[in-house]
Order: C-alpha cells, then sequence, then structure tokens
C-alpha cells in the first residue's frame, strides 16, 4: 500500500470511529481528507486502474474490518456511464484522473418520477458528497469518449453488499440491485 493511500485510510479510520458518527461531521472533514489524496495521482496501483471494454469498473481499495466504511477506484473506459441509481450510505466521490459528470435527481416518493437537478463536472482535486440526506439520486459517466477517467469513492458501510437501487429513467421504477466489486 503507497504511503499516501495509508495515510487516508489511518485518518479515515480516525474520523468514522472517533466520536459520534454524525453524518454532517463525517462529509466535512472527510471532504478535506479525499480532496488531499485525489489531488496527487502518484499512489493508485496499476491492477485497480484498469478499464473493461464493455463496463466501468469498482475495484475495492480497501473496506474495513467493521465495514464501517469502504473505499473503491471507479474506473471508466471511454463514454461508460452509470444507470440511476442510490447508495443508500453517506458516499464521498473525489475525481483522481481525468473528469467525469454527474446528473442528480430528485425522486417524489409516491409517484416515482424522476426530476432532474444540479449537474456537476469533477476534475481532478474535485470532491462532492452523496447521501439519502444530501442528495442520493444520480446517473454518472465519464466525461471523455476517448480516454480513461478514474474517479476514487468513499461510502459509510462495505458498498458492495449493500442493497441498493436502480431507477427506469422513464418510469422511475425502483429495481434493487447489490454492486460487488471487480476484483
Ligand atoms: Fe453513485
Amino acid at each position: 500500500m503507497h504511503k499516501r493511500f495509508e495515510d487516508f485510510i489511518t485518518a479515515m479510520t480516525r474520523l468514522v470511529n472517533d466520536g459520534p458518527r454524525d453524518e454532517p461531521r463525517i462529509l466535512e472533514e472527510g471532504t478535506r481528507l479525499l480532496g488531499d489524496l485525489v489531488r496527487h495521482d502518484d499512489w493508485l496501483e496499476d491492477r485497480h486502474a484498469v478499464p473493461h471494454p464493455q463496463f466501468y469498473q469498482q475495484y475495492k481499495l480497501y473496506c474495513a474490518p467493521d465495514d464501517s466504511f469502504s473505499v473503491v477506484s471507479f474506473v471508466w473506459g471511454p463514454g461508460q456511464k452509470t444507470p440511476i441509481h442510490d447508495h443508500t450510505v453517506w458516499g464521498l466521490i473525489g475525481m483522481l484522473r481525468n473528469a467525469e459528470v454527474a446528473q442528480s435527481f430528485e425522486r417524489d416518493e409516491n409517484t416515482g418520477t424522476l426530476t432532474a437537478t444540479q449537474q456537476a463536472r469533477l476534475e481532478p482535486g474535485d470532491v462532492e458528497a452523496v447521501s439519502p440526506t444530501v442528495g442520493d439520486i444520480h446517473q454518472v459517466v465519464n466525461a471523455f469518449d476517448d480516454r480513461v477517467s478514474i474517479s476514487i469513492h468513499v461510502y459509510g458501510a462495505d458498498i458492495g453488499k449493500v442493497r441498493r437501487h436502480v431507477f427506469d429513467p422513464a418510469s422511475g421504477a425502483a429495481k434493487e440491485f447489490v454492486s460487488g466489486y471487480a476484483n
């Protein structure tokens, strides 16, 4: 493990375990820690940066022994994108290499109708937060059609095991899914 990443894990472990697990504090301080990590692109192992010709890849970089948080590299092949999905736990997205575009949605609980809200373009060093409190539904796409982009995600659970949802863009109908990991 690269020293820079090791230091990040040490600091995140302290943040998540010291004091009450209150989300605003974790998101604020976690944004600072993840920003410091992704401002430098010298630590991610090559095996965690390998794109797939068809599907965006999620490599598990770390999971806390008590599942209190996990860290994943998202590797986007040219033009690849996620379905519209949620997370059900807090999450931080830090851009490491090239760029991605995230479209947020609000969902009417009664009808399921999805409404597009903000759109954000993440450049290297940028960090964005998701959670059921701050906005949890989005669709993310590689900003480039001709190169690989990579972002580093931190979640408040072992995200590969969390039951969450993808949403039909037209009807807003929810379908359960578990993402797993590529490795
Ligand atoms: Fe997401």
